[in-house]
């Protein structure tokens, strides 16, 4: 079988869907959360523009799901329709959905109850649990991960009664990434997996109580963040107070760093730090370690901003706004082809040429993935004459697949993939460029490398990665 048959094998065994970083809400009110939902959902927009979905209780679970951008699929008549004082919702960023029903949260219905789920995040071990659970008769209709963890639930809500015990079980065979928000019939619940690498919060508002990817998602609606949900904590909401069930003790943490250099939003606070301070501590050591002389530091807006304060900071080299961005063109990494990546990328940004002519230009991104994007830049701030351009970058040299949900699928598409730095300097076409190095980003980071999952930049993983998820990675790079 090619890899493309591979690929496109496993995407239909997975009902046509492959998920990466998504961002995921619950709320329980003394009044309707449809609306509530709603703006969480687009506070958290960034972390899935795939698809969305809201899953309310009302008697019964009620959803409604589309593709596209959340404010595309649920306009006002649609909130009105949907009522419920208990609820979940999803954001979904996918490189292949084609079907609102592949989006979240997913629903399943057994006679032992009736569950939804909203997932962020990538289960390792999904195939192989899947293929025990077909040996015991399930029939899957999804095809999806979630529907997995549905059926896990429900055998073990077969043997006990006790729903957290079920859940505690049900996680304990789970291998892989994950903060779901879950209803079961009219509880809901926020989980963090056992190493906390994806992030989840609770916070408390006037009517009721919300858990959510980012804290951004709890400032949209008045709420007050109590705090980050631990690692391997579980957390059962209602309208009045919360419970907390910590299932799992681990050592050791694996936040993932990314979230911090470039996913999250800069305004948020994850896991007691504020996402704009590390990228500002980032940028500043960024400049200690790469010193230029240089007359003007320009961000790759947006995700370059921060660090490039901080670097600024760092060097006493000013600031200076020498890239407009059209805000109205989406990202170009979600862009699903590379010839359309190209196009984008001239379309997104654009020098403002009385800042950058016959300057020494210091440019500041976040990372550099495949190059797409700083090899256009680099170009362009060329074409406006600058006199030179020195690339600094607040990720170290991205090497190695990420298997837990950022969407960095293949080693061949990294950039610095088998490159020595002055391989990629040349090859951006740049006059020098530097990459924080991974002791100033956990320095910059206030973390210790037993409390990060940095898979892309060391190739050492938190947790085992199955061979199959391996061959898997390979199979993306045709497709692509
Ligand atoms: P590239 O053009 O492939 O090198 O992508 C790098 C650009 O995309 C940077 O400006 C980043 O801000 C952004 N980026 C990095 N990683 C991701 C990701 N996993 N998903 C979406 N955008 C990303």
């Amino acid at each position: 079988m090619s890899n493309k048959d591979q690929f496109e094998n496993y995407s239909a065994n997975y009902g046509g869907k492959i998920k990466d970083h998504c961002g995921v809400v619950a709320i329980v009110s003394s009044s309707n959360v449809s609306n509530y939902i709603y703006y969480c959902l687009r506070a958290l927009q960034h972390r899935g523009q795939e698809a969305a979905g809201i899953a309310l209780f009302n008697n019964k679970i009620d959803v409604h799901r589309g593709l596209g951008l959340v404010a595309n699929i649920f306009d006002d008549e649609k909130l009105k329709s949907l009522r419920g004082k208990i609820g979940i919702g999803h954001t979904y960023y996918s490189i292949k959905l084609s079907k609102p029903e592949n989006a979240q949260p997913t629903i399943v219905k057994t006679e032992v109850g009736e569950v939804a789920l909203a997932h962020n995040g990538i289960l390792v071990n999904a195939e192989k649990l899947r293929k025990q659970l077909k040996k015991k008769g399930h029939k899957f209709v999804l095809g999806c991960e979630e529907e997995v963890v549905a059926y896990l639930l429900f055998n073990h809500l077969e043997t006990t009664q006790d729903l957290i015990k079920a859940i505690k079980k049900t996680l304990s065979e789970l291998s892989g990434s994950y903060s779901f928000t879950m209803m079961f019939q009219d509880r809901v619940f926020g989980i963090r997996d056992p190493l906390g690498i994806k992030p989840l919060c609770l916070g408390k508002f006037k009517d009721g109580f919300v858990l959510a990817s980012e804290s951004v998602a709890l400032d949209v609606i008045g709420a007050e963040m109590i705090r980050d949900v631990y690692p391997g904590e579980l957390i059962e909401i209602t309208s009045t107070e919360y419970k907390s069930h910590q299932l799992f003790n681990k050592k050791h943490q694996a936040h993932c760093f990314f979230e911090y250099t470039y996913f999250a939003r800069a305004d948020a606070d994850i896991d007691g730090r504020s996402v704009y301070e590390i990228r500002k501590r980032i940028g500043w050591r960024l400049a200690k370690e790469h010193p230029v002389a240089a007359d003007i530091v320009i961000p790759v807006p947006d995700s370059g901003r921060a660090h490039a304060f901080g670097f600024s900071l760092g060097s006493g080299i000013p600031l200076a706004e020498g890239l407009m961005k059209n805000r109205y063109v989406a990202r170009t990494f979600i862009m699903p082809s590379q010839k359309l990546r190209d196009v984008t990328v001239r379309e997104k940004v654009n020098p403002i040429k009385s800042e950058v002519e016959g300057k020494r230009v210091v440019l500041v991104d976040d990372s550099i993935v495949r190059g797409t994007t700083m090899k256009r830049i680099v170009n362009m701030v060329k074409k406006a004459k600058a006199r030179e351009i020195h690339v600094r970058i607040g990720t170290p040299p991205l090497i190695s697949p990420c298997y837990l949900g950022i969407d960095m699928t293949t080693r061949d598409q990294f950039i610095a993939h088998n490159k020595s730095i002055e391989e990629i300097r040349k090859s951006l076409d740049a006059d020098s460029l530097g990459y924080i190095s991974v002791c100033g980003l956990l320095e910059a980071l206030m973390f210790t490398k037993n409390e990060l999952c940095l898979g892309c930049v060391t190739e050492k993983y938190p947790i085992d990665i199955p061979p199959e998820k391996h061959r898997f990675q390979h199979t993306l790079e045709e497709y692509d």
